[in-house]
């Protein structure tokens, strides 16, 4: 029979072709699905069988437990696109980079220093910074909130954890380190630096950076990220954590991803991939951004064109969200002026900004975004009456 479809709230129907008129829009989750279309193209070079005999040890023939051949091919990716420094680096694979941020978060906050490590990042930040540190509720580190109030009383006896995220989720912009000091360590969570999402004006050469398959390829299902670490104590209390806490990521896993980035390799000579990327993220932005400025309600971010070393010259912002500004006072609480007419985005105040932010997420499928851009566009000529 056929394959049943997973539709979603504005298609039903056996092939998710008959459309709801009055749905609601999910622009909520970041699920990057506008690849899609790039994997189906490569549908048969791309595809992995596995014997049921195949793989089942806990570790490979040298008692690793990651593939050196993936490891490989991921250094070789960096130097193509040349997002980040991976000379005198250690790798350590991770489910996704979720996992990955715990055991940084882990490993950094277990050093000679005694004290609770403070676990900072810049608003607007990702929220699952805030969510998972709480979730873990440990004696070692704490989550202490927007970067900007320790800048000015930063406390030597106590260390601390920045998260930066460059370019940022929610806002798309390239970020700095904020805090300085002896006891201060950071966590570059680089999830979108790559070409489909902003400039790359020069490789990251950071001491400890993250990186994941979601956003590279849109595999988010495969749970499978990177770390590029330079310590090596801090390399080593990484690979306790992974080891105590899951023994390592599926073989399997490590099988498609392998699979996966040799193609985004050899297609175009590892170019194809990104100008496909780059295509579509950026003739989004193009979209939302013309209806967005005919509006007096509602303000975008700001990210101009900018250098990119792998384009070889300046080009288009192309962010994987939105970040919306309710500009009227009476419309404060953004979140539900968006949901009144049916399309709902992520809280500002889940990214440590005020209610009058939300954000929007461009990363969906082509359907998905269309709707999106439909619904804003009716918002819009409601309120002026001109388009
Ligand atoms: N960091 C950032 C900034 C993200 O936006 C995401 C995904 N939304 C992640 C990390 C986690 O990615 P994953 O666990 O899928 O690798």
């Amino acid at each position: 029979g056929l394959p049943v479809c997973e539709c979603n709230d504005c298609y039903r129907g056996p092939d998710c072709s008959e459309f709801v008129p009055d749905c609601v829009v999910d622009a909520d989750s970041g699920d990057p699905m506008f690849l899609e279309p790039f994997w189906m193209k490569h549908a048969a070079s791309s595809t992995i069988v596995v014997p049921a005999w195949h793989r089942m040890s806990y570790e490979f023939n040298d008692g690793s437990l990651i593939s050196e051949e993936l490891k490989n091919q991921i250094l070789k990716l960096h130097d193509i696109i040349r997002n980040a420094n991976t000379s005198g680096r250690h790798i350590i694979f991770g489910a996704g980079a979720t996992q990955l941020l715990n055991a940084a978060v882990y490993a950094l906050s277990h050093d000679d220093d005694p004290s609770e490590a403070r676990v900072v990042a810049s608003a607007p930040y990702y929220p699952v910074y805030k969510e998972q540190t709480e979730l873990f509720d440990s004696e070692d580190f704490e989550f202490s909130g927007d970067t900007s109030s320790w800048k000015n009383d930063y406390d030597p006896l106590h260390s601390y954890i920045e998260l930066v995220t460059s370019p940022n989720n929610p806002d798309g912009k390239l970020r700095k380190a904020v805090l300085q000091g002896q006891s201060v360590h950071f966590i570059h969570d680089l999830a979108y630096y790559w070409p489909h999402f902003t400039a790359i004006p020069a490789p990251a050469d950071e001491n400890l950076v993250l990186f994941t398959l979601s956003k590279l390829t849109g595999h988010a299902g495969s749970r499978f990220g990177w770390a590029l670490v330079k310590d090596e104590a801090v390399y080593q209390r990484m690979l306790t954590y992974m080891s105590l806490s899951t023994y390592g990521v599926p073989r399997e896993t490590q099988l498609r991803v392998l699979k996966l980035l040799k193609v985004v390799i050899e297609e175009g000579e590892g170019r194809e991939i990104f100008e496909f990327g780059f295509q579509i993220m950026s003739k989004r932005w193009e979209d939302i951004h013309r209806i967005i400025s005919m509006s007096k309600r509602f303000s975008l971010q700001d990210i101009g064109p900018q250098f990119c070393s792998f384009n070889q010259g300046v080009r288009e912002a192309s962010p994987a969200f939105a970040w919306l500004k309710c500009e009227k006072e009476e419309d404060m609480d953004c979140y539900n002026v968006l949901k009144a007419s049916k399309i709902i985005g992520r809280e500002g105040v889940m990214f440590g900004a005020e209610s009058r932010f939300v954000r929007l997420s461009l990363v969906k499928s082509q359907d998905d975004f269309n709707l999106l851009l439909q619904r804003i566009e009716k918002m819009v000529r409601q309120e002026s009456n001109i388009i």
